[in-house]
């Protein structure tokens, strides 16, 4: 059986099944690709620009259809699968009206009496690897800069996002992009890797694991390719004392919960005052326990099932290790009997350093809560992990707020909200969280030739 299998994780049903590329596919691929290459960087902008726009209608006029094909492959929620459908649309819009002035050349202040200036080339065929969390999300913000860019792509998705994967590929056609310009593939990872070592590619981005991306980047590195790494995060929620307590543990556990907890900036650990953390960890508990676990495309489901058996099996047995360990369960934590990848989500207090769950990342509904005496206990708290994705403050003195956010170890620092996602806004992160940056002109940064034409 092929491993690009559609499994409805909220039935456990089989739903369709894809054909893998076979052993001639990769050099077909990359002489495709690299044919386009040609084609593609020679188009003009304004025409690139044009394109991207008739992408972001498409998402925008298919809406319904595209959320509901992610909410069969990987479970997420209707309304949250409806809103990262426009988020997508929107990525791909921002780089249709904005890419043009991104890539004007930059006339340089004198120096000498020549004329320098700095041109925005592109590089090549580029392998983007993409996660299943957020099946449309993260192919928009690393192919609409891309191809605005004038680099071609070869897109390998998850295995279980096959069909959303060969939808997206289609939308990227349809609306005029040529077939070399932007192929799909059904690969294995040692193809993936044939791929990288191969001259004709000259760049990879993967999101995901710090598995695969270890991975990736080692044989990128072996090949003098550039990489960029979207990997995991435990990012922290930091509540100062004079910060609204019921307020901002109603929203945490929202976000918590979002995305059946699987997103890589989700507040994985919320830190708060001691003398607050009963109130706070009583707010988040009657939230997780009153929310309701379920069928995906049922709009009153907030929280659907995790991406598969295994995905579920891994985070409750976290779990079930930490309280082992000698944390403590206020709700939830255990699998939810019958088909289906669900779980009821669950609150942890009482984790120490010397647990597993102190430092590993969760990717599930799972909040970790814990108290400290002060604003610098929970900036040492927050920075000892491995990660550094995102972060956030919360408190009712802005400047005191930001002083704290300033200290945090991360790529993504938000004071009175967290993980807000914005086309124009720079994504990434520092320590094993990865390197380089998506969205924004700094994802349009990555992947060019920055290149210096002087005139004497
Ligand atoms: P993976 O990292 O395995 O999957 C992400 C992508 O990488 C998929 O397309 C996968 O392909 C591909 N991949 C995996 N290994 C390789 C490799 N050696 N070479 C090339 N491509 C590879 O994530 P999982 O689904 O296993 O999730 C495990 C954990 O990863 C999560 O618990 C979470 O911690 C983290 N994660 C983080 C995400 C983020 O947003 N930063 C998103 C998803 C996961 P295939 O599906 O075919 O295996």
């Amino acid at each position: 059986m092929s491993s690009y299998v559609t499994l409805n994780p909220a039935t456990g049903k089989i739903e369709q099944e894809f054909t893998e590329l076979d052993d001639g596919g990769v050099s077909r691929v990359l002489s495709r690709s690299d044919a386009a290459f040609a084609e593609w960087r020679a188009t003009p902008v304004s025409v690139r620009a044009q394109l991207l726009i008739r992408i972001a209608d498409a998402y925008d006029a298919r809406q319904e259809e595209l959320a509901k094909l992610i909410s069969t492959e990987m479970g997420k929620p209707m309304k949250e699968a409806v809103g990262e459908v426009q988020l997508a649309g929107a990525i791909y819009r921002w780089y249709g009206e904005h890419g043009p002035d991104l890539l004007e050349r930059e006339v340089l202040d004198p120096q000498g009496s020549e004329e320098s200036l700095v041109q925005t080339a592109p590089i090549g065929p580029l392998v983007g690897v993409m996660p299943w969390n957020y099946p449309y999300y993260q192919v928009a913000r690393f192919v609409a800069p891309n191809l605005m860019v004038g680099n071609t792509i070869i897109l390998k998705h998850a295995h279980i996002c096959a069909a959303s994967s060969e939808v997206m590929a289609e939308i990227v056609h349809t609306a005029g992009v040529p077939e070399g310009a932007y192929t799909n593939v059904f690969a294995s990872n040692d193809q993936i890797a044939d791929m990288i070592a191969d001259p004709r590619v000259r760049g990879i981005s993967l999101t995901g694991s710090e598995r695969a991306g270890a991975s990736v980047a080692e044989t990128a590195g072996r090949h003098l390719k550039k990489a960029v790494l979207e990997l995991g995060g435990s990012d922290p929620l930091i509540v100062l004392d004079d910060g609204d307590i019921e307020q901002t543990a109603t929203i945490a556990a929202r976000a918590r919960l979002s995305n059946t907890g699987q997103a890589c900036n989700s507040p994985k650990r919320m830190i708060v005052p001691n003398d607050k953390l009963d109130d706070f960890v009583a707010t988040v508990t009657q939230a997780f326990e009153s929310a309701r676990v379920g069928d995906p495309t049922d709009p009153s489901t907030q929280v659907g099932p995790l991406s598969s058996i295994g995905a579920r099996d891994t985070v409750v047995e976290q779990v079930e290790r930490a309280i082992q360990q000698g944390a403590t369960l206020h709700a939830g934590g255990d699998a939810v009997e019958g088909e289906g990848a669900f779980m009821r989500p669950a609150v942890l207090t009482g984790v120490t350093k010397d647990m597993d769950a102190y430092s590993e990342e969760i990717f599930g509904p799972v909040a970790v809560i814990y108290g400290v005496d002060s604003a610098d206990e929970a900036v040492t708290l927050a920075n000892d992990v491995g990660f550094g994705l995102s972060g956030s403050v919360w408190g009712s003195d802005i400047d005191r707020a930001q002083e704290i956010a300033d200290q945090l170890e991360v790529g993504m620092a938000y004071i009175n909200e967290h993980g807000t996602t914005l086309p124009g806004l720079p994504f990434g992160g520092v320590k094993r969280s990865g390197f380089g940056r998506e969205l924004g002109r700094w994802g349009m940064g990555e992947f060019v030739n920055t290149r210096l034409r002087r005139t004497s």
